[in-house]
């Protein structure tokens, strides 16, 4: 067999904020005003290259283009099919600034919403699309890319996010008629996408890939024959490149025939997290001339590939298609770059992982296994160390009582008589600022010229200013500010047993903030006491509430790698008992608010409904194993981050806490109209102010939320609160936005006693 006009292996992305995170450094140095255009786009040029020649001294040998982005691949497809708001077209900006404007906001306009990539921790920008959203071809982005991988002596393969995907993720603009849907603009889209795919022929294009992941969720019919319909019309075009539909995170369904009664060359299937892709593939009969391309490599992941069962896996493809090509899952954006950095990873660990560059690698052993039919693959790693293992922390679990508290209205009483709050009493998320003096002393501590003795000293200074500073802003419920934590999943990683830190394997989150996920790949359990040493100094510096601040046990997995060698309900039990274990000594050194966020919970909701349920039963359960073990005095919140909440409600109601904050700032508080329908009947903070943007909302914004919310919500159960941490923003603004929100909270307190 010859090499295919495809290529043999490819991967469907790669991490694009590069091996020292160069993209966020540039990135900021141009919105501090330090370096300016020419300088970013060079900085770009030189991460773009790095990828594709790695990819080419790898062995891939169809390799991408347009993964790179300065900050976010559906923002460039918005971009890149005219669909730039007025709002910020009206700014008057160049090009550049108006991209970073609709990413980041500006002084007088917010930002386009950010809301999680399906089921991962990457957040995309949600485009506004209207009724008069005007669509215009702008390949320059993608174009360019491709002419550069040429100035390099690579024909690359463009990526876009498809049409329908991209309006499926896409919302109504405001103004929008009610019922309309931007998914009803699919035709015009498609017409864009056509003069898009003929521009980028005449530039020399021979693949395009176009990525459909919409379709792994459930999708109504009427949908899936729009998708047919859309990709038959753009099979249909005169002058076009070879059309990839990429799809990723799970099965096809009823997209997958669809996909393949339309002209498309080539369809992509994820066999990692869709293994009954094959048998729905299987069940299309001979599909003569088309290429499947299966994603065999699992991107969301960091394990190495088992590739004598991959290539096993992909045999039973050649059966049904012609050509049949390696790839990974979905792109490699999710995993970080090297494992060759993190030398200082345990051995045995080591042995059992693959980055991106080793995932790239694995594409290339199982694509050259299968043209050549004989599989000299390295065998897997056989069974984990017994010392991975934990029987005690097991037989706990085992014998682990249900829930001890009471109900509800007990615990609300309880504690009012405890804590003596007012109506709608103010409080914050949990974080501040994290300021340069905090980066300093972490890195001066790793560094070893900070001890251990001297950064605590720095830590408890900070949390004395961040409780002075509160009790002088005249909130009710204080945090301790979280400067001891880098990252409030990293943070319990470094001091939980079965958890690894990596040192430079970082994961890009949004734009320029990226994340190093530990790895949890043995039992879990706590040595000792986490976070009891700083609430109880912050407690003993007020007379107000502290809350004391723990991660939960779902939003620790979401942003872990995970093992995959257990149910990942058997891994989130054993970090919910470290966690209340946690609880238990917080409680008992006299904190009375203990907080459990789980912003990732709807995360890892499975797209497809049929597996929705366990899911949401297991993250409940897990909760309530972290906050079951307190008194009925000892008040527990939550946070949740994000929007579309709707479809997790019933589970928010589960998890039992008592006071849930949430975000709802960017998603103009529809959070409260479900909740009165699901008849959530706990306290709830509606997050009144966006933190993810500069802004610095007005008085009487914050006030209009409020009265909004108190129509939704009885006083006695609203609390206020800003939507998220305030760890990315500045202390002036910071100063000012909550100085506005306690003033805001006294006016509606007032109008409503
Ligand atoms: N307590 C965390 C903080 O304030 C919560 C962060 C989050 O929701 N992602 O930073
Ligand atoms: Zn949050």
């Amino acid at each position: 067999m010859t090499t295919t006009p495809f290529g043999l292996s490819t991967v469907l992305g790669y991490p694009r904020i590069g091996p020292d995170r160069e993209l966020k450094r540039a990135l900021e140095s141009y919105w501090a005003g330090r370096i300016d255009a020419a300088a970013l786009h060079r900085v770009g040029a030189q991460l773009r290259a790095g990828v594709w020649r790695d990819l080419r001294r790898t062995g891939v040998d169809a390799i991408p283009s347009n993964t790179f982005s300065f900050y976010d691949h559906m923002l460039d497809a918005a971009v890149a099919v005219g669909a730039v708001p007025d709002r910020f077209r009206r700014l008057g900006l160049g090009e550049l600034d108006t991209y970073f404007a609709m990413a980041r906001g500006t002084v007088g306009e917010p930002a386009l919403e950010l809301t999680k990539w399906f089921a991962t921790n990457y957040h995309y920008l949600v485009p506004e699309i209207g009724p008069d959203t005007v669509f215009v071809a702008r390949p320059g982005k993608p174009a360019a890319e491709f002419a550069e991988g040429r100035e390099l002596g690579m024909t690359t393969r463009p990526v876009l996010v498809g049409p329908a995907t991209f309006l499926l993720l896409s919302k109504a603009a405001a103004g929008a008629p009610e019922g309309f849907r931007p998914f009803d603009r699919l035709d015009d889209l498609v017409t864009v996408y056509g003069e898009l795919l003929a521009k980028l022929a005449d530039a020399g294009v021979v693949w395009v890939q176009l990525d459909e992941p919409a379709y792994t969720a459930d999708r109504t019919a009427a949908e899936v024959d729009a998708l047919r319909a859309a990709y038959t019309r753009l099979g249909a075009l005169q002058q076009r490149p070879r059309l990839f539909v990429a799809s990723y995170f799970g099965e096809l369904g009823d997209a997958l025939p669809a996909l393949l009664a339309t002209p498309v060359e080539a369809v992509g299937i994820d066999l990692v997290a869709g293994p009954g892709n094959v048998a729905r593939l299987a069940g299309c009969g001979p599909i003569p001339g088309r290429t499947i391309v299966a994603g065999l490599v699992d991107g969301h992941n960091i394990w190495r590939t088992d590739l004598r069962a991959a290539v096993a896996r992909a045999a039973v493809l050649t059966g049904i298609a012609d050509d049949v090509v390696v790839s990974t899952s979905c792109s490699l954006l999710h995993v970080p770059v090297d494992l060759d950095d993190e030398p200082g990873l345990d051995q045995q660990l080591r042995a059992r992982l693959a980055f991106a560059r080793q995932k790239a690698g694995e594409v290339v052993q199982l694509g050259r296994a299968l043209r050549d039919g004989v599989a000299v693959l390295p065998e897997p790693p056989g069974a984990p160390p017994a010392q991975w293992r934990d029987d005690e922390v097991r037989s706990r679990l085992a014998q682990l009582p249900a829930t001890s508290r009471g109900a509800y209205p007990d615990r609300a009483k309880a504690q009012q008589e405890r804590l003596g709050l007012p109506p709608l009493p103010t409080t914050t998320i949990g974080s501040f600022p994290q300021t340069g003096r905090l980066r300093q002393a972490r890195a001066a501590l790793r560094a070893g010229t900070l001890d251990a003795a001297g950064y605590a000293e720095r830590m408890r200074s900070e949390i004395a200013e961040v409780i002075a500073l509160q009790e002088r802003l005249g909130l009710d419920v204080l945090v301790h500010g979280e400067p001891e934590r880098n990252d409030m999943v990293q943070y319990f990683g470094e001091q939980l047993v079965g958890f690894a830190a990596t040192t430079r394997g970082w994961v890009q989150s949004y734009g320029s903030r990226c994340v190093r996920p530990p790895i949890i790949y043995g039992d879990v359990s706590r040595p000792e006491p986490m976070t009891v040493g700083w609430a109880t100094y912050a407690q003993s510096l007020t007379n107000r509430p502290v809350k004391g601040m723990l991660t939960g046990p779902v939003t620790i997995l979401a942003w872990s790698f995970v093992r995959t060698d257990q149910p990942l309900a058997d891994t989130a039990n054993q970090v919910a008992l470290a966690l209340r274990d946690e609880a238990a000594d917080l409680e008992a050194a006299g904190i009375g608010i203990i907080q459990v966020d789980e912003p990732a919970l709807r995360e890892l909701l499975p797209l497809r409904r049929a597996g929705q349920r366990a899911y949401l039963d297991w993250a409940v359960a897990a909760f309530r194993i972290a906050t079951g073990g307190v008194a009925d005095d000892t008040q527990i919140h939550t946070h949740l981050c994000y929007s579309e909440f709707g479809e997790v409600l019933p589970a928010i109601d589960a998890l039992d806490a008592d006071v849930t904050s949430i975000e709802a700032s960017r998603s103009k508080l529809e959070i409260l109209t479900d909740l009165r329908t699901a008849g959530y009947a706990r306290g709830i903070g509606p997050g009144v102010y966006d933190i993810h943007s500069p802004r610095v909302p007005q008085q009487s914004e914050i006030t209009g939320a409020l009265r909004h919310a108190a129509a939704a919500v009885p006083a006695d159960r609203l609390w206020v609160n800003p939507d998220c941490g305030l760890k990315t923003r500045g202390y002036p603004e910071v100063e000012e936005a909550l100085a506005r929100l306690v003033a805001a909270a006294v006016e509606v307190r007032a109008e409503l006693s």
